[in-house]
């Protein structure tokens, strides 16, 4: 039985150009043009099958031991290319490129899914004074030799499920900006008692749902996090991946024991 094309609807086009950002994920070319001749931008890409929609005879060879989506023609299986790498993926088929852009989808629905979780979560006031501090901090670095904070905990947490340079960042981060966060948050709790609770609250929660739809990759789960500080407070991301970092160690975001 021979799978059948289907037509995708300029809606379905929108969603998967978005998730592109309008450059081909493999060659960088742009996926939109302006011709001289046209008023209009043209289309500049093909809608591409990631599991082939009929599999040939060496791909289904270089194929075996992975399974077929359920939906063929479903938007998870499919993903802008330019048409020179579409047809280059179709006729010169390899199982690492293949690997490869299932990884890319991945990485796109996973994006996808945290910005649209990132608009229904709130966040406390009290954030962007702790931001200001982290892009104002002028560190001491002849200071900075003796941590202060007790790394044991955190690196019981960043034990399992998280690259060596993400691990390095978020505790290079959390040591460096231990103090300094740590006088400003006493502060806001002098003034406001239930403040930072509630700020903890709200990174811990939304912590858990990027965990449930990030399981086992704590290098996704905490950009995520931090791309939502940014979002939700305008302030750069690297502030962001600061404040994210002491909360990392601060409450339960990546719990000792648990994922
Ligand atoms: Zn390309």
């Amino acid at each position: 039985m021979t799978n059948k094309r289907v037509k995708y609807h300029p809606n379905e086009h929108s969603i998967l150009y978005g998730e592109t950002g309008g450059a081909c994920p493999l060659c960088g070319l742009p996926m939109m043009f302006q011709k001289a001749t046209s008023a209009h931008p043209t289309i500049g890409y093909e809608i591409a099958h990631i599991y082939p929609l009929n599999p040939n005879a060496s791909q289904k060879t270089g194929l075996k031991g992975y399974t077929a989506p359920t939906d063929i023609n479903a938007l998870e299986n499919v993903i802008l290319l330019c048409p020179s790498c579409h047809t280059k993926y179709d006729k010169d088929f390899k199982i690492a490129e293949y690997l490869k852009l299932l990884q890319i989808k991945k990485q796109y629905l996973s994006d996808a899914m945290a910005k649209h979780t990132a608009s229904q979560h709130a966040l406390q006031e009290e954030v962007h004074e702790i931001l200001d501090l982290i892009v104002n901090s002028n560190l001491d670095y002849d200071d900075l030799s003796e941590p202060k904070l007790n790394v044991s905990s955190l690196d019981e947490k960043l034990k399992t499920d998280i690259s060596p340079l993400q691990k390095r960042e978020i505790r290079s981060n959390a040591i460096d900006f231990f103090v300094p966060i740590r006088n400003q948050i006493r502060l806001i709790e002098q003034r406001d008692q239930a403040a930072i609770r509630i700020l903890q609250n709200q990174i811990n929660s939304y912590y858990l749902v990027m965990n449930k739809q990030n399981p086992n990759n704590k290098d996704i789960v905490f950009n995520h996090i931090a791309q939502w500080v940014s979002l939700k407070t305008g302030k750069s991301i690297m502030a962001s991946k600061v404040l994210t970092s002491f909360f990392v160690q601060n409450c339960e975001v990546f719990d000792a024991g648990s994922n």
